[in-house]
């Protein structure tokens, strides 16, 4: 977002969330925090724009109103899946849309047992939006917080909204505010730092419980009850469930193009074959245009149509490029029969099952296979019936582990790499030598 706004951005670690875990949460301590985010900030009021997501979206409207009591405002205002108010979020998530008395009356309810948690958005959206330019992004398969709410919120303060075809976490992903497509190299970078940023949190989360519950003294037993409840204690985004993903994902598509431009065509399809397992992060044509570029090179026209099929029936296409994509199909598979051509087998890491060398995933136990981050190639055992060595390129052969992202790699690959290709953190490759097995 910085360069291309020229903006710097600030996020705030609330007290009680986060890093700032040593107090407990109320609504007057969450503003206080943005204003005095507000007050340290290089820039003055007037060039500042808040921008708040679900919850943030309450204690921005709270924030922002109690600086216009002092005379006060910013620049303006995105609000980001926003509610009603705090009581009436809840309530909608326990009670059908089609009962509106009683999500009403159960709101009201809420409202009272909530006391001062109560982040009533409805009454202070006017007064801001009065003062200053507001926006509300909200996606229409909201499950956290219904979209109705956002569009009510729009109507009563008479602003701009913005729908997505998307849940409570995923506007940010959206293709048309992403950039995907112009700066996947920034965006993976970003990724990247949050990974990084999310293990920062569990390693710190962990010690403060293995700390907390030992008081120097540990029996395993305890160590490892300990692990398991802060891996469900901090499971429950799909970001920190697994926090390289998003890294992952640009970084295999950012891959597959340099090989592709490189000319390397069967690595660049063995490399996007692997993006179909990311189709939450990066949008459907972004994937299968590759997929069926990359395999049309390779006449491997079976997987090819399949990447097809997929452009064609994607609700999130237009209809204008899906006629495009139909008609270029219809031109390759009247050429050419749906097949793909005989491709090197290697025995799959858990079952043994042999199968092709650019399987993502084995067709008899559906393992899904580790992949090597230098060359996209999917990670397999040494071949101990093999008579000869495996041909290059194929797959197979030593790997070695990234200390930092714990990603694997094909040692002849990152010979001469002094950095992981994933995380960019220096490689070690002479401890590190691990053999090749499951993941
Ligand atoms: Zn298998
Ligand atoms: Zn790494």
């Amino acid at each position: 977002m910085q360069e291309p706004l020229c903006c710097e951005v600030t996020a705030i670690d609330y007290c009680g969330c986060g890093y700032s875990d040593f107090c407990r949460p109320t609504e007057a301590s969450a503003v206080a925090d943005v204003l005095a985010t507000l007050d340290q900030a290089d820039a003055s009021f007037e060039e500042v724009i808040v921008w708040g997501h679900s919850l943030g979206t309450g204690i921005a409207l709270s924030a922002l109103s109690k600086l216009l009591e002092s005379g006060r405002r910013c620049k303006g205002l995105v609000l980001e899946a926003p509610f009603l108010s705090l009581p009436r979020a809840a309530s909608a998530l326990v009670t059908p849309a089609a009962w509106p008395d009683f999500r009403e009356g159960l709101s009201r309810r809420l409202a009272r047992i909530m006391g001062h948690l109560q982040f009533d958005s409805a009454s202070k959206i006017c007064l801001v939006a009065e003062k200053m330019p507001v926006t509300i992004l909200h996606g229409t398969q909201d499950t956290k917080v219904p979209f109705e709410q956002g569009q009510r919120l729009s109507e009563m303060g008479a602003v701009p909204l913005h729908s997505f075809p998307c849940g409570h976490n995923d506007i940010a992903k959206q293709p048309q505010l992403s950039g995907a497509q112009r700066h996947p190299d920034r965006i993976k970078r970003l990724y990247l730092l949050a990974a990084l940023e999310v293990e920062k949190f569990k390693n710190k989360t962990l010690d403060a419980q293995m700390t907390g519950a030992t008081q120097g003294t540990m029996t395993t037993a305890q160590t490892l009850q300990s692990l398991v409840t802060q891996d469900q204690s901090v499971s429950s985004d799909r970001a920190l469930e697994s926090p390289w993903r998003g890294c992952e994902a640009f970084h295999i598509y950012l891959l597959a193009q340099r090989q592709l431009y490189e000319g390397q065509h069967e690595q660049a399809m063995k490399t996007s074959l692997r993006l179909s397992e990311y189709e939450d992060i990066l949008d459907t044509q972004t994937i299968y245009s590759l997929i069926a570029l990359t395999t049309y090179y390779n006449k491997f026209f079976a997987q090819c149509s399949r990447a097809f099929i997929k452009l064609e029936a994607s609700s999130d296409v237009s209809d204008e490029m899906r006629t495009k994509f139909a008609d270029l199909a219809l031109s390759i598979f009247t050429r050419n029969a749906p097949r793909d051509p005989a491709s090197h087998m290697l025995p799959c890491p858990k079952c043994g099952t042999r199968i092709n060398d650019w399987n993502i995933t084995c067709s008899s136990c559906n393992h899904r296979l580790a992949f090597c981050v230098a060359s996209g190639r999917s990670i397999f055992p040494e071949d101990r019936n093999a008579s000869h060595p495996y041909p290059p390129g194929t797959g197979g052969g030593e790997t070695i582990k990234c200390r930092c992202c714990r990603h694997r790699m094909y040692s002849n690959e990152v010979r001469k790499l002094r950095n992981c290709p994933l995380c960019h953190s220096r490689l070690d490759v002479t401890a590190m030598h691990t053999p090749s097995v499951p993941h």
